[in-house]
């Protein structure tokens, strides 16, 4: 993710505004109980994330998703929807919680046979006729609406776009589109089947599948993911749309998803996609998925997101006249680079976030230095100069401070952007740039496809480096205060921001 800096007087509205603030304190004080306790009856449960106790449930293990929306023309309306879940059992369950709220739950079944189901906080608590035992399989089927509207009390992953929706989960979103095992541990992947009326198309993540025009006019659309990912990752795109095609480096197919009265208007920023994609496979390695693009929404999202396979991004990025062309080519590499570092990397917990932040910031610098001659070392001394008032502010890059009640959107700051690309930083003066380089291609080929932690990145580059770096990561990871930076020990922090 990346927030769009506003130069008007206009605040993105979409920050994501009051949930449920009374269950998020709950939640914050019960982190350890709420995973290990022995639940009463249809109790939310959690695995524990120290920043977003109650998502994800315990005791089972998701393979797949199979997701089918109704879309009925009115982004104001919540669509019909199945979500069928494929998974194992991995601890003895006598109900199975899942994640879901902010929509209606009209049926479910387990393993074939109508389950009763239960909300409860942010879960959905579906009771088995017999208790599951590890190793058995887990099939839920659910039948329930998703609401595109957001509430003061709940801001859906739906985006409603001027000609439709598109879809924006990170980091606990998921849940109030499709019930779900809500936490990046638990990568799985996904078929999506959309059906919408005449003149509308779908695209989701991964490639298609199957187009079916269906006899009252309407058609589905289906696409299926051809690795596992993350739930806060999901896109689904509904709109007057053009799918544009063109190939990237060693044939991948690359596709844009843009509004069709923009094609024109927004090819010369398009067009740059496969360049990108050579950059950052000449600096990390082959590129991880089946298919990228860029999804140009018609909202004012205040952000954009690396929703895997197909990145979204705000309009007005790429039409506003303030935003100078190296920052938007900046920002496109951004999330470029997350499909590495987020995607296929995925963090283990939520506080490992600088994993994504700090990888998809240092990427965004060096291609601004490397093709704009925006000296990667000025931003850093800037972010130096900031980065004490950035760790009061947000806590340190891997113990970053638990998210504002309402506004979970806050675990998005400074400290976990420049802030973490000056631990990148540093970590290059120390161990020197051809060790740094192998240890990024390193992180992203051994942990293709899965999940890592902050201690496992520690430990690789203490590996490739040769020595302990336990001491140094401790110190730019966990203080307080930021350490001297290797190579400049002119460098300064703490004086008053300028700008
Ligand atoms: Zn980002």
């Amino acid at each position: 993710m990346l927030l769009t800096p506003r130069t008007t007087a206009a605040r993105p509205k979409a920050l994501r505004t009051p949930r449920i603030a009374a269950a998020l304190i709950a939640a914050t004080a019960s982190a350890a109980l709420v995973a290990a306790s022995a639940p009463s009856p249809a109790a939310p449960l959690g695995i524990g994330d120290p920043l977003f106790p109650h998502l994800g449930n315990p005791g089972y293990d998701v393979d797949s998703y199979d997701i089918a929306f109704t879309y009925r023309g009115d982004n104001r309306k919540p669509l019909d929807a199945v979500t069928k879940i494929d998974a194992r059992v991995t601890a003895p369950l006598e109900r199975v919680n899942l994640d879901f709220t902010h929509s209606k739950v009209r049926s479910a079944e387990v393993n074939g046979e109508k389950a009763r189901f239960d909300s409860t906080g942010e879960d959905l608590v579906l009771t088995p006729s017999a208790p599951l035992g590890p190793g058995e399989r887990l099939r839920i089927t659910i039948r329930h609406t998703s609401d595109p509207v957001s509430t003061e009390d709940a801001q859906s992953g739906w985006v409603r776009t001027g000609d439709g929706l598109a879809m924006a989960n990170q980091a606990d979103a998921a849940h109030l589109v499709f019930p779900c095992n809500d936490h990046p541990a638990d990568k799985a992947a996904f078929t999506f089947r959309v059906t919408t009326p005449k003149g509308l198309t779908a695209v989701a993540n991964g490639l298609p599948t199957a187009t079916a025009r269906d006899a009252d006019g309407t058609t589905t659309w289906a696409y299926r993911t051809h690795h596992p990912m993350a739930t806060e990752l999901a896109q689904v795109s509904i709109g007057r749309s053009t799918v544009v095609h063109r190939e990237g480096p060693h044939g991948l197919p690359v596709r844009d998803v843009v509004p069709t009265k923009d094609r024109k208007l927004l090819e010369r920023w398009l067009k740059k996609t496969p360049g990108q994609l050579d950059w950052m496979e000449k600096k990390v390695g082959r590129y991880p998925f089946e298919t990228y693009g860029v999804l140009v929404a018609d909202a004012r999202t205040g952000f954009e997101l690396e929703t895997q396979t197909l990145s979204l991004f705000e309009r007005d990025i790429f039409t506003r006249p303030e935003y100078p062309e190296w920052y938007v080519d900046a920002i496109m590499v951004h999330e470029l680079a997350h499909q590495w570092f987020g995607d296929s990397v995925t963090p283990r917990t939520w506080s490992d976030v600088w994993l994504n932040e700090g990888h998809a910031t240092w990427y965004e610098a060096l291609y601004a230095e490397e093709k704009s001659k925006r000296p990667l070392e000025d931003r850093m001394k800037t972010a130096y100069r900031r980065s004490d008032g950035w760790r009061t502010a947000g806590g340190p890059p891997a113990r970053p401070k638990t998210p504002a009640p309402g506004q979970k959107i806050s675990l998005f700051r400074p400290v976990v952007y420049d802030g973490s690309a000056l631990v990148l930083y540093a970590l290059r003066q120390e161990i020197g740039r051809r060790a740094f380089e192998h240890l990024e291609r390193q992180w992203v080929h051994i942990h293709r496809d899965g999940n890592a932690t902050t201690a496992d990145f520690v430990r690789l580059a203490s590996e490739v480096a040769g020595h302990d770096l336990g001491g140094f990561f401790d110190a730019w990871l966990y203080g307080e205060k930021t350490p001297p930076m290797p190579g400049h020990p002119d460098w300064r922090t703490g004086a008053p921001e300028g700008k």
